[in-house]
């Protein structure tokens, strides 16, 4: 019997089929087979969660704030064991992928918190005598949908606002990345939620995806992923017959981190391997874009250069590995293609961008970190979302022309500025069209307890993490009272 199976209603159940799961550092090693739900999976799911959620949203606080606060306990005690996991299946470098579990169990210990702080307001009313009270109700039974990049990182920042808030939750994690979510639910199978609050399918979103978005007992959809996904799912969510769910749309980046002539040049450096390369770029607030302005550019791209050389690429979980595999196949034939793109549109390729098809004897999903110099603004590598470890370097005039290139994208999720001046700093801060923007700091790397999300064609609805989570879990109801 498969060990890894779905876990609809509070019991673990067999899909319809079952899908390797493939190490990308070495495509020998299969991490696992991992269950596939199809539609009638979904409906179960579905119906368990709706018949949980009232009496899982009149639990205490308490019991919610315990359940969660045992998870990120768990998830900490546990976090050399699922960084491993982590890395074996996606391909994230060992230190990241730890860094990404420690992070997964700070939000469950956060929205533990946020469970005892929820309240509303008192208002008088403008009517003699009335008083209006503000307070927040769960929206109900949310549907997670996630992608392949943090395996365990946005699931726990959707999932444990979720149940903090008083929902049921059906989650979908992405094909690419079941063992991390089936680690995190069997953990959550123990923390004393009632059966059906928290329920796993595991499957393809093309076969799926239908049934948790358009099922009526769906009350919210919160989905993180590919821009063309993104707008599918919105377009199934608007045109549902009857109530339409409330949802939360997290997309792509292509995002600018400019370099300034009075940049410290070390820390700009820094900041641009850290954003563009590690995670194998593999980042939806990557630092893709690096528009460097002249009197700087050159000396920008010859330390780059450099410090390029000592990003040791190699098995995720091997010692002295930096940049880990791409996710799989089809991913490094796109980075490679827009590789290709970019020297064709005339590009120069000043470093990295060989694929290296075994590694210590290992078959995996390997690329030299690429860096195209001499590129423009127009071109598809900068227009497109590449989502691998390429990055490209746009030469400017002056800090104005910096500004304007940066914000002439259709998205808009994170942005970064290095500069030593306040004046620059405060000027970009201010300007740059962005969720976030970052000031001598990698444009990828946030805070857990602090909104996240983008503007344009990076973002849809409300804001994620921190007490701002509360906006899409929540939703809010006016009580005139007249005593
Ligand atoms: P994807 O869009 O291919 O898949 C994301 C999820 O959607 C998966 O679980 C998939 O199964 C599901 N899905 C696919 N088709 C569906 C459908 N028709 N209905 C319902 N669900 C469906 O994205 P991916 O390749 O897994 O992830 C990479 C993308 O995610 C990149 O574009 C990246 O920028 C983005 N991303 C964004 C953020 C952010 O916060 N903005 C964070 C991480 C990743």
């Amino acid at each position: 019997m498969n060990p890894y199976r779905n876990y609809i209603g509070g019991d673990w159940t067999e899909g319809q089929d079952a899908a390797d799961n493939i190490n990308p550092s070495d495509t020998r090693d299969v991490v696992g087979m991992y269950a596939r739900a199809n539609r009638a999976d979904a409906e179960a799911a579905i119906a368990a969660a709706h018949a949980a959620q009232p009496a899982w949203a009149a639990t205490s606080p308490q019991q919610r704030a315990d359940a969660l606060d045992q998870a990120g306990s768990e998830i900490h005690a546990r976090r050399a064991e699922l960084a491993d996991l982590l890395a074996r299946e996606e391909g994230k470098a060992l230190p990241d992928a730890l860094g990404e579990v420690v992070r997964a169990a700070q939000i469950f210990k956060f929205f533990a918190g946020e469970a005892l702080r929820s309240g509303g307001e008192l208002l008088p009313s403008t009517r003699a005598g009335m008083s209006v009270e503000i307070t927040r109700e769960p929206v109900g039974v949310v549907s997670i949908i996630t992608p392949w990049n943090f395996p365990l990182a946005i699931p726990a920042w959707k999932i444990a606002p979720a149940l903090a808030y008083g929902n049921a939750v059906v989650f979908k994690p992405a094909e690419l990345v079941p063992g991390s979510a089936w680690a995190l639910a069997e953990i959550l199978s123990r923390c004393g939620l009632p059966a059906g609050a928290f329920n796993l399918i595991m499957g393809r979103g093309r076969e799926i995806g239908d049934t948790l978005l358009g099922d009526p007992r769906v009350n919210a959809v919160t989905f993180t992923g590919s821009e063309s996904t993104g707008r599918k799912i919105a377009q199934a969510c608007v045109s549902r017959r009857g109530a339409m769910p409330k949802f939360q749309l997290e997309m792509g980046g292509k995002n600018p981190l400019v370099v300034l002539d009075d940049a410290d040049l070390d820390v700009a450096v820094s900041c641009a391997i850290n954003g563009a390369f590690y995670s194998t770029g593999q980042r939806c607030t990557a630092s893709s874009r690096l528009v460097v302005t002249e009197r700087i550019h050159d000396r920008f791209v010859e330390a780059m250069i450099e410090r390029m050389r000592g990003l040791t690429v190699g098995d995720a979980r091997a010692a002295g590995t930096v940049i880990g595999p791409v996710v799989d196949e089809k991913q490094l034939a796109q980075d490679l293609d827009y590789i290709r793109i970019g020297r064709e549109e005339g590009a120069r390729l000043a470093a990295g961008g060989e694929p290296l098809a075994h590694i210590d004897g290992k078959p995996g999903f390997y690329l030299q970190p690429a860096l195209l110099t001499g590129t423009t603004n127009t071109m598809r590598i900068n227009r497109e979302e590449i989502f691998g470890p390429v990055a490209t370097v746009i030469r400017v005039r002056d800090a104005e022309e910096a500004l304007a290139v940066a914000n002439d994208t259709e998205f808009g999720l994170s942005s970064g500025v290095c500069t030593t001046s306040l004046k620059w700093a405060a000027h970009f801060k201010r300007h740059l069209q962005a969720g976030m923007v970052m000031v001598n700091a990698p444009t990828a790397g946030v805070d857990p307890h602090v909104p996240f999300g983008g503007r344009k064609a990076s973002s849809h609805g409300p804001r994620e993490q921190g007490r701002y989570a509360a906006e899409f879990y929540t939703t809010v109801k006016t009580a005139y009272v007249q005593p």
